[in-house]
């Protein structure tokens, strides 16, 4: 029989929760979940046997296209009004290609896939238009990744005025038919950040990381945290030394690299989606939310 395929794809808003909390999601048939957009393009691909790591670009392709995500189009805006992002693939080969500061690239995530394919580096950092163009990507002028949306929180949060939600990353995780597995994840970063920040989403082993025979990881949440925390990599290290199980492992990431992290004067927050080698997948936060969907049997479920 052959290994069931698997995919999630993950949106997180920065809630703070008084506790951490992890479970396999409540299953939930959601009409209205922007992130079930994430998954319609992703059965097509592995149903067809293609690889993991198609699926989780495909499925990032679509959200970074969707201005309700904060990611590719509708990212949201530096604290001088500009949109850099910030995406990651890698596969459980051990391949991986990351960008950050990117400027030009429709989408970011093909960005990253291209430097994974076609440069001998990991991470690059703003590629030039040109480079861009040169492995056949789409690129748009500035204004097409500045929605009226993202304007307007910017403007809140520089007059103070502006709680939650401040950001959420996109990620996918997937197994193959062939038990491979991928990760891919990608941001606009946090709003009015420093122009040149950047966030744990492009840092192999912080918020994106995939090993085959143990996990794939793609986390959201408190950028700062999960790069000092290496969260991705470290549920990848839990379960291959200390053999933990997938769940176990990324909750321990969060407790012990997260939520004991301290992002403005209160406990960082963020999450993960994982699939581990046997397909048993998770979504675990220390958020008060975390919106994640995945397809089943021709349907898409959620969980919030
Ligand atoms: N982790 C991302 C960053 O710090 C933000 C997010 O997950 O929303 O750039």
């Amino acid at each position: 029989m052959p290994p069931r395929r698997l995919r999630s794809v993950h949106d997180q808003s920065r809630r703070r929760s008084a506790r951490p909390h992890s479970r396999h999601p409540r299953l939930r048939r959601q009409r209205s979940a922007p992130n079930r957009r994430g998954c319609r393009e992703v059965p097509a691909v592995l149903d067809a046997g293609g690889p993991a790591l198609d699926a989780v670009t495909a499925s990032v392709v679509a959200m970074e296209d969707d201005p309700l995500f904060n990611a590719g189009r509708g990212g949201v805006l530096t604290a001088k009004g500009t949109v850099e992002t910030d995406a990651a693939v890698m596969t459980g080969h051990g391949r991986a290609g990351a960008v950050c500061c990117s400027r030009h690239a429709r989408n970011p995530i093909r960005l990253a896939r291209a430097i994974l394919a076609m440069s001998p580096h990991v991470l690059l950092c703003d590629p030039p238009e040109q480079v861009c163009r040169d492995w056949g990507l789409e690129v748009e002028p500035p204004e097409y990744f500045v929605t009226d949306a993202r304007r307007e929180q910017l403007e809140r949060v520089l007059a103070g005025r502006h709680q939650a939600p401040r950001h959420g990353t996109v990620g996918a995780v997937a197994r193959d038919y062939h038990g491979h597995l991928a990760a891919a994840t990608s941001t606009g970063g946090i709003v009015a950040s420093a122009v040149g920040r950047i966030g744990d989403s492009p840092v192999v082993g912080a918020g994106t990381f995939a090993r085959d025979g143990v996990v794939a990881v793609s986390c959201t949440g408190d950028g700062e945290a999960f790069l000092q925390g290496l969260v991705a990599h470290e549920v990848d290290a839990r379960m291959r030394l200390a053999g933990e199980p997938v769940n176990h492992a990324a909750m321990g990431a969060l407790t012990d690299e997260v939520s004991s992290r301290v992002t403005d004067g209160a406990p960082a927050t963020g999450g993960l989606i994982a699939v581990d080698a046997s397909g048993r997948l998770v979504v675990c936060h220390v958020s008060a939310s975390m919106l994640a969907a995945w397809p089943d049997h021709g349907e898409v479920l959620t969980s919030v």
